[in-house]
């Protein structure tokens, strides 16, 4: 697959203040992530709150500055763009947020909202605006009538379309979608994913679909990263994921999730103890003080990611015991 972003050691570290100006020990939200997407493919990013997905996919955007690392889009290093360049190029990648009904103007109309984006990064005329505004407000299943109309005029599922329109305006190349349908209703979320996945058909772009609902990253995504304590622990095609997850926080996240067959059911792994603090990660295994399978080594050696061999592709998976 042509690949459309590649990631390398990306990093975030927020600075943290104690008390009297002194400085604490950073929260390593993103602690050197590796990843890559193909064009038109979905790359789902699961874990559980405090991973630092979130952070992952607003520091690809640049949308904060990374503390390291290198993200690369069709080629051209993010890093290496001025101000202007960035400004130009940000029109191919694109967010969608969790709570459209935050991340919409209330003041402003479906019209003023699209249009503001066309104007600012196009140079189409007023009624080549019109018509565009029409165009992509039909295909992401509203109508033209619907252009006049504000926020709150709008059911969740709605709202959400209007975020996707207004992130597909532009015909990016890359969309993070951070938990995209966590808000809304289980009926509705099913329309949207749908709504989504047909939008990819036809357009191409490539997704990078951040969730903590496994169910719904499993049902969209080519591929799947699951992340813990800022790193991906296991990186594999969503088949072979799902049906030989490898990693011991992967199976410990699948044994939770319900199974139609019983007999396939996998022994439940609960896990013990909390997320650790990502301002004081464990040594080692970060996963260790959680880990069913920890031994001494994992105390103390921080697994290396091994490149395995799975039915679909290469997998790769950051456990000590993965061979
Ligand atoms: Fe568990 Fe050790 Fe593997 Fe970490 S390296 S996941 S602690 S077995
Ligand atoms: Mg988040």
């Amino acid at each position: 697959m042509d690949t459309l972003l590649t990631v390398e050691g990306l990093t975030k570290h927020f600075p943290v203040r104690g008390g009297w100006g002194r400085t604490g020990a950073p929260v390593r939200a993103v602690d050197g992530v590796d990843l890559t997407a193909g064009r038109g493919e979905t790359l789902g990013i699961v874990g559980e709150s405090g991973c630092g997905k979130s952070t992952t996919g607003r520091a690809i955007l640049r949308l904060i500055e990374p503390t390291a690392g290198t993200v690369r889009v069709d080629g051209t290093d993010l890093a290496g763009l001025g101000p202007a360049e960035l400004r130009r190029f940000r029109r191919r990648m694109q967010l969608v947020f969790q709570d459209p009904y935050a991340s919409l103007d209330p003041r402003w109309t479906v019209e003023r909202t699209l249009t503001e984006v066309l104007r600012t990064h196009t140079d189409l005329g007023r009624d080549a605006v019109r018509e565009r505004i029409g165009d992509i407000l039909e295909t992401v299943g509203l109508s033209a009538h619907h252009r006049s109309r504000y926020p709150h005029e709008f059911s969740g599922g709605q709202r959400q379309r209007i975020s996707i329109a207004r992130a597909l305006l532009l015909n990016p190349d890359l969309v993070v979608a951070d938990e995209p349908v966590s808000a809304l209703d289980v009926s509705v979320q099913a329309q949207v994913i749908n709504l989504m996945k047909d939008l990819q058909q036809e357009f191409g772009m490539t997704y990078l679909f951040i969730s903590h609902d496994l169910s719904v990253v499993r049902f969209i995504s080519d591929r799947v990263a699951v992340m813990y304590l800022g790193r991906v622990v296991e990186l594999a095609d969503t088949a072979d994921l799902f049906a030989d997850p490898k990693h011991p926080y992967t199976r410990a996240l699948l044994s939770a999730l319900p199974v139609p067959d019983p007999a396939a059911r996998r022994e439940r792994v609960v896990l013990t103890g909390d997320l650790p603090s990502p301002s004081d990660p464990p040594a080692g295994c970060a996963f260790h003080t959680r880990c069913p399978l920890a031994t001494e080594r994992c105390r103390v050696e921080r697994p290396e990611t091994r490149v395995l061999a799975g039915e679909s592709g290469p997998r790769e998976v950051a456990c000590h015991l993965a061979e």
